[in-house]
């Protein structure tokens, strides 16, 4: 995990934490410091050996999902994964972490401990412990996602995001139409049996965006490789 710095400033393998799994402790104990948070990601690994990769973010759009009773749900084809079992038109869980704090536990939403960490990587399982989400939202705080891969993590994570921008403007859409005497309005989310299809078109698919995220990655000055 990148030391403590915005992830976007990381230039060179020195900026670079290496962590036990088991308790998130440093492998090399002269390592810089590290981010509180690591027990989100040393959590879910240790939990789900078939988690390759963990994206926690704070994206914007996603926000007001956290602190509403609003769902997410899969709005376009990019997101189907947004519901794991693509059979049960499943909302998007949420995580409130003031139900797990600890007696001495800092009250600032961050998972700070491997207890916080193990609260939240359950709420990624289901039953016989297997995992049963793709995505849990965190109130107040942000996401998470999971990926057998850096790849499907990161996409996951950005559409994510989209989908939440696109979920609030059909809802507004969808308020107004209804403030408008259009009676009928309504929002057609993806239905069952387009989440298992629109799932498997995405894993062939993802290089394209993938290529091009990398791209805007190397040809912005704003991101230095110093490797
Ligand atoms: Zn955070």
């Amino acid at each position: 995990m990148p030391r403590n710095m915005a992830p976007a400033l990381i230039s060179s393998p020195e900026d670079i934490v290496e962590y036990f799994v088991q308790d998130a402790s440093k492998v090399d104990v002269g390592s810089p410091d590290g981010y509180v948070e690591r027990f989100i990601h040393s959590e879910i690994y240790r939990i789900f050996p078939e988690v390759q990769s963990v994206v926690h973010s704070h994206a914007p759009s996603v926000l007001p999902y956290t602190i509403t009773d609003v769902e997410m749900r899969p709005c376009v084809h990019m997101s189907g994964f947004l519901d794991f079992a693509h059979d049960k038109g499943q909302s998007v869980k949420k995580f409130d972490v003031s139900q797990f704090y600890g007696k001495d536990d800092i009250h600032d939403l961050l998972i700070r401990n491997k207890s916080l960490g193990a609260h939240f990587a359950d709420f990624f399982s289901g039953p016989g412990q297997k995992i049963s989400e793709n995505v849990v939202l965190m109130r107040g705080h942000g996401f998470t996602v999971v990926g057998e891969s850096i790849v499907e993590s990161v996409f996951r994570a950005i559409y994510t995001a989209e989908n939440a921008s696109i979920q609030t403007t059909a809802m507004n859409m969808n308020y107004m139409a209804r403030m408008n005497e259009r009676k009928d309005s309504d929002i057609n989310y993806l239905r069952n049996t387009e989440l298992h299809d629109t799932t498997e078109m995405t894993k062939w698919s993802v290089m394209r965006p993938w290529r091009l995220w990398i791209r805007e990655v190397e040809t912005d000055p704003f991101y230095v490789n110093s490797a």
